[in-house]
């Protein structure tokens, strides 16, 4: 491990990575940095390459130029070491569909280098099952799974292994409302214990409730990374929203930047303040409070950005 990633605390740095496909340039030049302890939500379109990406940094499928480090090591030369120490989970996860949800992760298990007893072994399928939500006992074949499902499945063989490092290529795909609750959860859980994540997601309301980073991939390249928080951060502008409309723009004149129906958007740093302000003057206040932009409004100026 001589790689500088570990040092400066990344765990997946990937440098110019790019892969083309004839004259498709799939991936195109992508810097992505995910350090430990991260959420990172990889987000954009369908087509836009984000499993291409996800199949460079688990060594599936070769750059066109450009480096992939994953756990500080180069993919996908390191592939056998480092494959063992992450969880992943690609689109359409493969099971043998004869068998049970179990007997899959029982041969899976078997295919590994590890050497642990067998009632231990055993266990761990139970835990793996259960905290994806899928019953240990459910001797149904997997040909009888719901695509729900079998996405559970890809995630338990995921979590097999207790990996720091989980990869999930569109890991809410096939789920339900319900199922893509449960996941968030269950993510968010694995990652206050320690596992860093990089998710793939096409939804942003997905990366907006559970992300700490993200990352927005558009026709294979990286328009958009940054902390989520940092995106989010107020604006330095107030959202009023009152019934006496014109009363408050008269009094606010031009520090009123928008009018939309009862809602006004005013240049204003402390909202408590103009509040105390509109409240003196007459005006009725509905609702108050600082400007955020929305993750789909960054994503949308990024884009008219690039
Ligand atoms: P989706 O969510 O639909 O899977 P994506 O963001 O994961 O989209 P990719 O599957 O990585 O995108 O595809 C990116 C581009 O590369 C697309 O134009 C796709 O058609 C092309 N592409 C992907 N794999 C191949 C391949 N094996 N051969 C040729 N073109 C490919």
């Amino acid at each position: 491990m001589t790689s500088s990633a570990m040092t400066n605390g990344h765990v997946i740095q990937t440098r110019a990575l790019t892969k083309r496909y004839g004259d498709v340039r799939a991936v195109d030049g992508v810097n992505l940095e995910v350090r430990t302890g991260d959420v990172y939500g990889f987000l954009g379109a369908n087509g836009s390459g984000k499993t291409t990406t996800v199949r460079m940094l688990l060594g599936l499928v070769l750059p066109t130029s450009g480096e992939a480090e994953v756990l500080g090591r180069p993919m996908p030369t390191a592939r056998s070491s480092v494959l063992p120490r992450i969880g992943s989970l690609v689109e359409g996860p493969a099971a043998y569909p004869h068998l049970s949800g179990s007997a899959n992760l029982a041969l899976l298990d078997a295919t590994g280098s590890d050497r642990r007893p067998r009632l231990e072994r055993r266990n761990r399928i139970a835990i793996s099952l259960e905290q994806v939500g899928l019953d240990p006992a459910d001797r149904r074949p997997v040909r009888a799974y719901s695509q729900g499902m079998r996405q559970r499945l890809g995630l338990a063989a995921a979590l097999m292994r207790r990996p720091t490092l989980l990869i999930l290529d569109e890991p809410s795909n096939g789920l339900d409302p319900q199922g893509i609750h449960e996941i968030r959860a269950l993510l968010l859980q694995l990652n206050s214990q320690g596992t860093t994540i990089f998710l793939s997601s096409h939804l942003l309301a997905e990366i907006e409730q559970m992300c700490t980073h993200v990352g927005v991939l558009r026709s294979g390249k990286l328009i958009l990374q940054e902390h989520l928080d940092t995106l989010l951060q107020p604006t330095g502008l107030a959202t009023v929203r009152t019934p006496d409309v014109a009363h408050c723009t008269s009094l606010l004149g031009g520090y009123v930047v928008s009018v939309d129906g009862d809602r006004l958007l005013v240049r204003a740093e402390d909202p408590a303040r103009l509040n105390a302000y509109l409240v003196a003057e007459g005006v009725r206040v509905d609702e108050i409070g600082p400007h955020r932009r929305t993750l789909e409004q960054v994503v949308l100026e990024a884009e008219a950005r690039a």
